[in-house]
């Protein structure tokens, strides 16, 4: 477009990353008259580090993503090019899918969507500053003019400050071959907002067509490519396997030998970077009693003879990254198409936020993806849809939204990040959700998507669809808790329960780990006409019913104290009793209610006695 100097919208997006294509997308949906402003528009939807999308925790973000209509999981199914659900074997609430992309296809498929989205408007400049009056958003500046609107998404990945380290050499850069955002970074210091440096890296590209395929073992997909998007019938991508290899003494030498040329090791980089995604110099040093590592040689597309080799994220010099690569099986002859490398960036430090994603700071300004000290492409997105949300909902003037803990990992998340802050770039587990049996993979539809219906970001289709499936789940279960058998037939029919004289129903019986539905259409025929999804989906019910209703307790509990709201100005130095120390926090974090306060690093039961009390007063 031919940017007018004058340009209004209601939201400004800042950023065509992960983040920043979700709130775009999102705020549209609303309804918002919507700017994605973003350096290269050919570069949105660009996957900075590993062709891949979802994983453990990280897939249930995807397919929370896609029930409240976003981008990411319809945009993976079209560039997926191997599709995994990882823990398979283990219990339906630590499962990920988890798919392998085609880096092109990915972007291409993004682009399009965001074409698609009505009122969306893609601006590409680099935002140079904020505009604001009096602690209120007015909107942005770019080298081409300004742009005005009441509510900003700031999502600027790693490009705030950012420098690459490859030995001794260090590059201003946001990413290889893209320029820093420094402007923006300085701006955001002056503002007063908490920055702080973080630090991440990422393995060399290697020629596919050096590597000794034929010597390696082969890694193929789930049979079945199970997509992410609820909304997707089937996966239409040609489906490929990749190279599996290991590290080995020879190569760990190489790395040994030359660790005092490490940027992490001089010094260069100060910033933590992420502990269970570590570069190969520190897993040859933290590990040092294992004399091999393994590695994932992944396509980065099907007509691109690029690879990523995944578990050797290095900073080394290129010399010796080298060397070490052509120490390893079947990379003997190996060539490195682009060197690995770190990047050190600024953060801003997500107390800094409300449970809505915008700044206590600036009213009308947000944060998502990378600036808030995450890592990884689903936590950067799952925050640009909240941040988008919320962004619309403030310039319209209407009421803020919040995820919670027993909802979803994006509230799990984003009350984390806004609670304890992160003293190292966090990344998405399941053991950080209390309330995983229910945060399922399966079942994030029936979680948000009626919430994004009464939000207004879910388009007729998918509610259409979601309702069908509804109905689907809701027909099966009824027809299993009418079907019932006494102990005794039950045996009769060699089903494997106790002989104690109880009826029993089909839901019932489901709910022993040796009866599935297909074993009960031998009883009740009928159970052969329910289709192989919502028959997945009732075994998972039936089967964790027990604990499912266990777990309800827990949540109406948290929930109890979700609902005791703290009085927003509340002035915490005149609650008498409180440490110095509990004051200081409580007054920079603010928490919304007692729940959020329960979680603050030292808080003790005497402080919440008191708070609790306050917040009863309220
Ligand atoms: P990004 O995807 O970085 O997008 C930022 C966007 O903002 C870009 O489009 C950029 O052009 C735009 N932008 C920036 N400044 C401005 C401005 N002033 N004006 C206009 N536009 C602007 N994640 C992992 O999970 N595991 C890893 O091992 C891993 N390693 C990584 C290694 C490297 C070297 C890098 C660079 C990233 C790595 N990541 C890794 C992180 C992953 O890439 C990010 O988490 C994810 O891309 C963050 O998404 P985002 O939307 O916040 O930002």
């Amino acid at each position: 477009m031919n940017l007018s100097p004058r340009e209004v919208f209601d939201v400004v997006v800042i950023g065509g990353g992960h983040a920043g294509c979700e709130a775009a997308a999102a705020a549209a949906r609303l309804g918002a008259h919507t700017a994605l402003v973003t350096q290269n528009r050919a570069k949105i939807g660009e996957m900075s580090c590993n062709p891949a999308i979802g994983g453990l925790g990280k897939g249930q973000l995807v397919r929370e993503i896609d029930a409240l209509d976003g981008l990411m999981g319809r945009v993976a199914d079209a560039a997926g090019i191997q599709f995994r659900v990882l823990n398979r074997s283990k219990g339906p609430a630590v499962r990920g899918p988890r798919a392998q992309a085609d880096r092109k296809l990915y972007r291409a498929a993004m682009q399009a969507a965001l074409d698609e989205t009505e009122n969306l408007t893609i601006v590409e400049a680099e935002v140079e500053d904020l505009l604001t009056d009096a602690g209120v958003m007015q909107g942005v500046v770019t080298e081409r003019g300004a742009l005005r609107a009441p509510a900003v998404v700031i999502a600027t990945g790693t490009f705030l400050g950012g420098v690459i380290h490859i030995g001794d050499e260090r590059t201003p850069a946001g990413r290889m071959g893209d320029a820093p955002s420094n402007a923006l970074s300085r701006r955001l210091r002056e503002a007063g907002f908490a920055v702080a440096r973080l630090k991440t890296g990422t393995p060399p590209r290697l020629e596919g067509r050096s590597i000794r395929w034929e010597t390696l073992e082969e890694q193929w997909g789930d049979p079945t490519p199970e997509p992410f998007s609820y909304l997707t019938q089937a996966i239409a991508t040609r489906q490929i396997a990749c190279g599996v290899t290991r590290t080995t003494p020879a190569a760990h030498k190489i790395i040994l030998d030359d660790l005092h040329r490490s940027p992490l090791r001089t010094g260069a980089i100060s910033g933590p970077g992420p502990r269970y995604c570590p570069s190969i110099e520190d897993k040859v040093t933290r590990f040092a009693d294992r004399d091999a590592h393994q590695i994932f040689l992944e396509p980065e597309g099907l007509d691109d003879d690029t690879v990523y080799p995944n578990g050797i994220s290095t900073s080394l010099p290129l010399a010796t990254q080298q060397a070490f690569i052509n120490a390893i099986p079947g990379l003997e002859t190996a060539r490195i198409l682009r060197p690995g490398y770190a990047i050190e960036y600024d953060y801003v430090d997500p107390r800094e936020l409300l449970a809505t994603l915008e700044t206590k700071r600036i009213r009308g300004l947000f944060f998502a993806g990378q600036i808030n000290g995450t890592t990884g492409y689903e936590e950067a997105a799952a925050q640009g849809i909240l941040a988008g949300l919320n962004a619309a909902r403030h310039a319209a003037g209407s009421g803020a939204i919040v995820f919670d803990r027993a909802e979803a990992y994006l509230g799990v998340m984003v009350d984390d990040l806004v609670t304890r802050g992160v003293s190292e770039p966090y990344r998405m587990f399941t053991s950080r959700a209390e309330y995983r049996l229910s945060l399922r993979a399966d079942n994030a539809d029936a979680r948000l998507t009626p919430r994004g219906i009464e939000i207004g970001c879910v388009g007729g289709r998918r509610a259409a669809h979601y309702a069908a499936r509804a109905a689907a789940l809701g027909a099966a279960r009824t027809m299993s808790q009418t079907r019932e058998l006494t102990s005794s037939s039950a045996l009769r029919h060699g089903l494997p329960v106790n002989q104690d004289g109880l009826r029993r129903s089909a839901y019932a019986l489901l709910s022993f780990p040796d009866i599935s539905l297909a074993r009960l259409a031998s009883i009740w025929p009928e159970f052969g006409g329910i289709d192989p999804d919502t028959a997945e989906r009732l075994e998972t019910e039936a089967r964790y019913a027990v604990y499912l209703d266990r777990q309800q307790a827990d949540i109406d509990a948290y929930r109890r104290d979700e609902r005791l709201a703290l009085p927003e100005g509340l002035d915490y130095s005149s609650i008498a009793g409180l440490s110095a120390e509990l004051r200081g926090k409580l007054s920079y974090l603010r928490p919304r209610t007692i729940s959020q306060a329960q979680r603050i690093d030292g808080m003790t039961p005497s402080a919440l006695t008191l708070l609790a009390a306050r917040a009863r007063r309220a």
